[in-house]
């Protein structure tokens, strides 16, 4: 058909299956384990359903000034999207326009390179080490811009300030993004950084630490220079991107700071023991800092555990892609969740080596 010519073709982010069976464990897209504050359920019993028939608040003040209060910045700092998943794209839309390379690991999260290619945006990836680090040497070439979660995913490492700050010092004509989907796990954020540098955006979610993956919110820090050319683009593509619901019940999650560092620290804990777990199976994994384990076996393929785990209704991800594809991401569940993924696969690895 003629057309077709002219369709916009991409080939679009794959997410993490999301089935619905009762008896499941899931442990494939690095959601929260635990309810959202109890105040969200409280609020969201009690919300005004007739205010529904008013388009939200576009600017999403309560939460800006929210976000604003809890990290100590100007609310002109503040930037609010349905996701980080928005927040990103709407950023590689209004700063990567060089006909310069923007820069971005190898291994990293999958949807920065689906962007680039559905904006036309040129990029080039650099390679993570052999232990999984980034190399910031390799940020020193001549780029459009540069993005890298921190910690990253899907190898959880953390990379310390001072390899953030090395890629902002030698990219000052640019701007750098760090995605910081996975920081509340026991990372350091740049967000102390963001007064320093008028380059930096932090960027962070509410769909892992916060437990509101289905509310869709998300945001970025920054320099107000920064957030205005971003609003501007975001006020000509949709007005109304975070309806009114999500935005009353995320100032509600930052709000209870109590519940906030209860479940993290939950998390963290349950992650440090499933690590131990691991290794004594024979996994070995990079050190992670996030809600995930991102793991291989000494001698069982990550093809062949991955299917097995889901045939036990036990769902983890897993990519056919070069260099990862003998590795797990396991999301770090509740401790009764882990403890069953880790008896079936002390079960399933007993079996395989007799
Ligand atoms: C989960 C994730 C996001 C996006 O999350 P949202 O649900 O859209 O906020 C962004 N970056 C990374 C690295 C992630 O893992």
């Amino acid at each position: 058909m003629k057309w077709e010519e002219n369709v916009r073709r991409v080939v679009p982010y794959v997410a993490g299956e999301q089935p619905h069976k009762q008896k499941m464990i899931k442990l494939n897209t690095n959601e929260c384990p635990y309810p959202p504050a109890p105040g969200v359920a409280e609020l969201a019993k009690q919300l005004d359903c007739a205010a529904l028939r008013r388009y939200p608040d576009p600017n999403t003040t309560p939460l800006v000034d929210a976000l604003a209060d809890y990290y100590h910045v100007n609310r002109d700092q503040v930037f609010v999207g349905v996701g980080s998943d928005d927040v990103i794209s709407m950023t590689f839309m209004t700063f990567f326009n060089s006909s310069r390379p923007i820069l971005f690991p190898d291994v990293t999260y999958s949807f920065y390179d689906v962007w680039a290619e559905l904006y036309r945006i040129p990029y080039k990836t650099c390679a993570l080490d052999a232990d999984w680090h980034i190399r910031p040497e390799d940020y020193r070439q001549e780029n459009g811009g540069i993005i890298f979660p921190n910690p990253n995913a899907p190898t959880g490492l953390l990379e310390p300030l001072s390899v953030v700050e090395d890629i902002l010092r030698h990219n000052p004509d640019v701007v750098v993004i760090v995605d910081e989907a996975y920081v509340d796990f026991g990372g350091e954020s740049a967000l102390s950084l963001v007064d320093q540098y008028d380059n930096l955006l932090v960027v962070q979610t509410f769909s892992k630490s916060r437990a509101m993956a289905g509310l869709r919110i998300g945001f970025c820090i920054g320099n107000a220079k920064l957030i205005r050319y971003l609003n501007d683009v975001k006020f000509s593509f949709n007005s109304y991107t975070m309806n009114y619901p999500s935005q009353l019940l995320g100032v509600e999650a930052v709000r209870d700071d109590t519940y906030f560092k209860e479940t993290t620290g939950r998390i963290i804990r349950t992650r440090e023991r499933v690590k131990e777990a691991l290794q004594e199976l024979g996994f070995t994994f990079p050190d992670s800092r996030a809600n995930f384990i991102f793991a291989r076996h000494e001698t069982v393929s990550g093809e062949q555990l991955f299917l097995a785990l889901r045939e036990a209704d036990i769902y983890v991800r897993h990519w056919n892609k070069p260099r990862i594809g003998e590795y797990l991401r396991i999301t770090v569940g509740t401790d009764e969740e882990m403890d069953a993924l880790l008896a079936f696969l002390r079960a399933y690895l007993h079996k395989e080596a007799v």
